[in-house]
């Protein structure tokens, strides 16, 4: 506090104003504010992006939080055998979910998606050549580029096929004494339509099998239940991938799963075991309030009834009218205030680089500024207590609902009554 007041005292010498006591404790303020949100802060995503990468992608279900809680505050059986009284394995009891949920022989977890690829390619594939079909070659967000990290892992990229048309015929064509691995990766971020040709997943898996050449998809997005009972498209489920014959796949915690940040590996028990023999897995390997968390997350994802309680699917799975109850009430509130607000209708996305083209249809109240224009609004929502992330469309702020959990809709009204 010394130290802020005694920098904006210098900072209001230098240039040379001397403004009254009332606007200096204003700007103390601001700076003590703005102090205070160096550390990470809760924030209310009124965006609709229900997967949003720069807001943590998924929250976690209570039953995850409270594991975590129960395993990071104390110690835990993590790397123990009880009945042995001896070390235990790290991965036992998530993988004995994971294979439950999947079909798969066996599982291993790390650290994200990202770091499951790497592991693969780094067991697999340095100094030899990795298969991809070049409708593949995929760019993920934060310069996560598959050509770039095969290069990284001192793996050659042999692509195979036109940028619109691959045939399983390209890939056999390509096979050398070389070939480490085919690797399969899940556009989950954009579609190529048109004239298109693709190779069946269980052809690339049969064709692996004859040739002795193990194959890996990086599906990403890991879907366990299929998304189409929540009115969205079908997205590969990894279920799918394992029951199409293919060795090892991997995908995120954090994305349809709705669970903590991890990278997931299933598939045969065999390149299972040699990637767990990797010293990299050391260099990769997740703490116990993720394996806690995805734990939980994972038994809420055996039963319908229980899966409600990931956000996640609470979220994609609340009806409009719900959303536009809790919207009308919220309207009525603030127009009592004088506030000029509408109910719209809105779109929202799945989003962190899952199903792109998939509408999540909404609902936003839309806010017209008293004064000032929506972008200044939509700041002034950033600048709160819990700061209010939302968008700006022509004069009004829209704030989507689907992505504010009902419970927060009494600070969410503080947060619109200061418009
Ligand atoms: C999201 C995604 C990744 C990266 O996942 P992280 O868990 O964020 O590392 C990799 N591949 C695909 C296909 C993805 O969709």
């Amino acid at each position: 506090m010394k130290a802020q007041a005694t920098a904006l005292l210098d900072d209001l010498r230098a240039a040379g104003r001397v403004p009254d006591g009332e606007t200096i404790v204003g700007a103390l303020c601001g700076r003590l504010a703005h102090e205070a949100r160096e550390g990470l802060v809760p924030v209310l995503n009124g965006s609709g992006i229900v997967l949003h990468t720069n807001l943590g992608r998924a929250p976690l279900a209570p039953e995850a939080l409270a594991a975590m809680n129960a395993i990071a505050g104390g110690y835990s059986n993590l790397e123990y055998d009880l009945e042995a009284g001896a070390r235990g394995s790290r991965y036992a009891r998530v993988s004995t979910l994971l294979r439950t949920v999947s079909g798969a022989e066996d599982a291993l977890v790390v650290n994200n998606c990202a770091a499951a690829v790497l592991l693969i390619l780094d067991t697999y594939a340095r100094g030899r050549e990795v298969i991809v079909a070049r409708n593949q070659l995929i760019e993920i967000g934060g310069g996560f580029r598959l050509p770039d990290v095969l290069a990284r892992s001192g793996a050659t990229l042999v692509e195979v096929g036109a940028t619109n048309k691959v045939y399983l015929r390209d890939v056999e064509r390509a096979l050398t004494a070389q070939t480490a691995l085919l690797l399969r990766s899940h556009p989950s971020n954009y579609r190529i339509e048109g004239f298109t040709a693709d190779i069946d997943p269980a052809e690339l898996a049969a064709l692996g099998k004859r040739v002795g050449v193990p194959t890996v998809e990086d599906l990403g997005t890991g879907a366990l239940v299929d998304l189409a009972a929540y009115g969205l498209p079908h997205e590969r489920t990894v279920r799918e991938a394992v029951a199409d014959g293919i060795d090892l796949v991997a995908f995120s915690g954090d994305k349809l799963l709705g669970g903590p940040q991890a990278g997931i590996i299933v598939g045969r028990a065999a390149p299972i075991a040699r990637l767990r023999a990797n010293p990299l897995l050391r260099a990769l390997r997740v703490d116990k309030a993720t394996l806690a968390a995805l734990g939980a997350t994972l038994q809420l994802s055996l039963r319908d009834e229980d899966r409600v309680r990931i956000p996640f699917y609470a979220m994609i799975g609340t009806p409009l009218e719900t959303l536009r109850s809790r919207a009308l009430a919220l309207a009525t509130k603030l127009g009592a205030l004088g506030i000029d607000v509408r109910v719209d209708p809105a779109i929202g996305y799945v989003g962190g680089g899952s199903l792109p083209l998939a509408e999540l249809p909404s609902i936003a109240l839309a806010v017209r500024p008293r004064a000032g224009d929506a972008n200044a609004l939509a700041a002034r929502y950033r600048a709160g207590t819990p700061p209010l992330i939302a968008r700006s469309e022509g004069d009004r702020v829209a704030v989507d609902l689907r992505t504010i959990p009902p419970e927060r809709d009494g600070e969410l009204f503080d947060l619109l009554a200061l418009t």
